[in-house]
């Protein structure tokens, strides 16, 4: 099997890797082997976090990551809400896109790594871009092209910096939702190509995916050939991913967008000390405290002054590119988790009184400052601005 699929598993080639496994995913569902839980843990993340990554990438093996896949798309089809789809299409592209900047970006190759990457080649061939996208010949670009350099891509700043994609393509992936920036006055356009950065490429590859991934999506189960008891076998992962998505969809949506560190409820109150502290938090506890800050209209700059990280840093780079991706998706799509979900976690952390009249973080703030009265927001204090 290539490496590549368990990386890239809505390739056309993994679905074909799957076929030739010894063994099917609906067996495997059957048997509950580990690459169901690792498929479980792939909708979780994707439902609360944004991202598909597993939390410890080396508990599990090539073949158990491509076929958690197939598992995903059963376990998704089986939740049978819309919001589910829409969530986990986001959050596989989303995380293929940062593996594609990485690969993209990484100069060795497998024979001195022993990790196969993806070239910006192979994914434009994949998505059927390999004759709209070429990239602009800048200096950098033409003397690796005069070395025999490959396509380079992504924001890794070796390859070039623009591409030229055609218009066709470009208006079929670019979504009106994005902003000023992607409408083609805006562009500037030559003999039917459209000029891009090297950036807004890697957004255009995270729409194909999202759109591959989302295709065919939800199926039925229930009702076909064996599907029941595929069904019955995953219906506790199914009814606590249901619950995830519960919880996402109760948040209190009066949105408050003053910032008083002082009135956080206690769990965040900690762990934006922990993060001040510069303790490395968990992926869960990190996204629960930078949904929370982004939820209340922090922009980047606000959430690295109050959590004292430098953007130069790995956690700075790495919290920048949560707030971004919380942003762009105006912080509706992926609220804080509720308590109950802190709790289960263990970030939940000592709750006071009015802890016990609440379930969500955001509803604990939103009456701590209302029940303040007049406060000052924390962005205007000279403590910040020095
Ligand atoms: S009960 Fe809720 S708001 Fe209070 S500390 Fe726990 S998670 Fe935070």
């Amino acid at each position: 099997m290539d490496p590549l699929y368990a990386r890239y598993p809505f390739f056309d080639g993994a679905r074909e890797a799957v076929r030739e496994a010894d063994i099917s995913p609906a067996a495997l569902i059957t048997e509950d082997a580990p690459a169901v839980d690792r498929a479980t843990e792939r909708v979780k993340r994707a439902l609360m976090e944004g991202t598909v990554a597993a939390e410890e990438p080396s508990r599990w093996d090539d073949r158990e990551k491509l076929l958690s896949y197939p598992i995903a798309r059963i376990l998704v089809s089986l939740i049978e809400t819309p919001a589910a789809v829409e969530k986990y299409a986001t959050a596989e592209a989303a995380t293929a896109r940062e593996r594609f900047e990485t690969d993209f970006a990484a100069d060795d190759d497998f024979q001195s790594t022993g990790r196969r990457r993806a070239s910006l080649d192979d994914v434009l061939r994949e998505f059927d871009l390999a004759d709209a996208v070429r990239p602009e010949r800048d200096r950098v670009g033409a003397e690796r092209a005069g070395r025999g350099g490959r396509r380079g891509g992504g924001r890794g700043g070796r390859g070039p910096t623009h591409y030229w994609v055609g218009i066709g393509p470009y208006l079929e992936l670019a979504d009106a939702d994005w902003g000023e920036r992607w409408r083609l006055v805006n562009r500037e356009v030559a003999d039917g190509e459209v000029r891009i950065s090297a950036e807004h490429l890697s957004r255009l590859l995270e729409a194909a995916v999202e759109r591959r991934v989302a295709e065919g999506l939800p199926f039925e189960v229930r009702g076909t050939d064996g599907g029941d008891a595929l069904a019955e076998a995953l219906e506790s992962a199914v009814s606590e991913l249901r619950g995830l998505l519960d919880d996402h969809d109760a948040v209190d949506p009066r949105r408050v967008d003053t910032v008083v560190p002082a009135l956080f409820p206690p769990c965040m109150r900690t762990l934006v000390r922990r993060a001040r502290e510069g303790e490395a938090l968990s992926d869960h506890a990190e996204f629960s405290l930078v949904s929370f800050l982004v939820a209340l209209g922090m922009d980047r700059g606000d959430v690295a002054t109050l959590l004292d990280v430098s953007p130069e840093s790995e956690a700075g780079a790495r919290i920048e590119t949560r707030v971004e991706y919380l942003t762009e998706r105006d912080g509706t799509q992926y609220p804080p988790p509720s308590c109950a979900t802190m709790k289960e976690y263990g970030t939940c952390v000592d709750p006071d009184e009015r802890c016990e009249t609440i379930s969500h973080p955001l509803s604990y703030y939103t009456d701590a400052i209302r029940d303040a009265g007049d406060v000052r927001d924390w962005r205007e204090t000279a403590e910040r601005a020095e």
